[in-house]
């Protein structure tokens, strides 16, 4: 997640309502696809699957206080992000049930240990071989079939985290589901700090957001059919969209006990919910 600092510019409505027309006609198109990898329709009963990750830079001790509050503190601003999903789904006549508490459910969370530097992602490759390590740690030691049945869900979506600090270099990301992946399963690389700060509940929906195809708000992205032009109409008229910003719109400032962005309309078309 880039936090994005909104600013005012001035676009005549004309000029935002076909930008806006534009999407819609690509949503539609783009929506209408079947597979989408583990995680499909939001509505339905989707489990996360939290990957405690140790690599070469960054390690999780449960011996370590200070680690097992960071644990909790994921625990904690996963369930806030599955109630505020599951409650901004609501809003649009779905129902979604997120399925997230690994303290209460153990088969929710594993402690994975790999040898490279999941920080160091400069260049695409990068990223291409921090998939390939967690695809095969999942393969190896969680049975998602399983899983889904056991918990009577539709969706799986695995979060890596990382015990990061203040010089961590990588930023927050997700690898959602395309056509020809190798691997069905969509991960979140949330790294616990990035940019300096402590990731909030509202960057965990944010991501999560990302494995149900909601594109980024604040960058172009020609797949998804957002340009410049679009962008500009998106900051005009939903300053307060999650993709957009993760942000309080009102201080600028992280929050961390609840979540104030929104998913407005424009995300809903993107995740198929109008
Ligand atoms: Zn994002």
């Amino acid at each position: 997640m880039n936090t994005y600092a909104t600013h005012s510019v001035c676009k005549t409505l004309i000029a935002l309502f076909t930008a806006l027309n534009m999407f819609t006609n690509y949503v539609s198109f783009f929506t209408g696809g079947n597979d989408r990898g583990s995680a499909g329709d939001i509505n339905g009963t989707t489990i996360v699957i939290t990957l405690f990750v140790s690599d070469v830079e960054y390690g999780w001790s449960v011996k370590n206080n200070e680690d097992i509050e960071r644990i909790d503190n994921v625990n904690e601003y996963l369930s806030i992000a599955g109630d505020y999903l599951e409650e901004q789904v609501s809003n649009y006549g779905g129902e979604a049930e997120f399925i997230t508490d690994f303290i209460t459910h153990e088969d929710l969370a594993y402690y994975v240990r790999v040898d490279r530097n999941m920080e160091n992602v400069e260049f695409e490759r990068d990223y291409d071989a921090n998939d390939e390590v967690m695809w095969s740690n999942i393969d190896e030691c969680i049975d998602v079939d399983y899983l889904k049945e056991k918990y009577q869900a539709d969706n799986a979506v695995f979060l890596a985290v990382f015990n990061t600090d203040v010089n961590n270099p990588a930023i927050t990301c997700t690898r959602n589901w395309y056509p020809g992946m190798e691997s069905d399963n969509e991960i979140v690389f949330l790294y616990y700090i990035d940019y300096g700060m402590v990731n909030p509940p509202a960057v965990y929906a944010h991501e999560i957001l990302h494995t149900f195809s909601a594109p980024d708000l604040y960058t172009t992205n020609p797949e998804f059919g957002i340009t410049q032009g679009t962008i500009i109409g998106i900051q005009n008229k939903y300053p307060n969209d999650i993709m957009l910003t993760c942000s309080d719109l009102g201080t600028g400032d992280y929050v961390y006990d609840r979540i104030t962005n929104e998913i407005t309309e424009i995300t809903a078309s993107y995740i198929g919910l109008i």
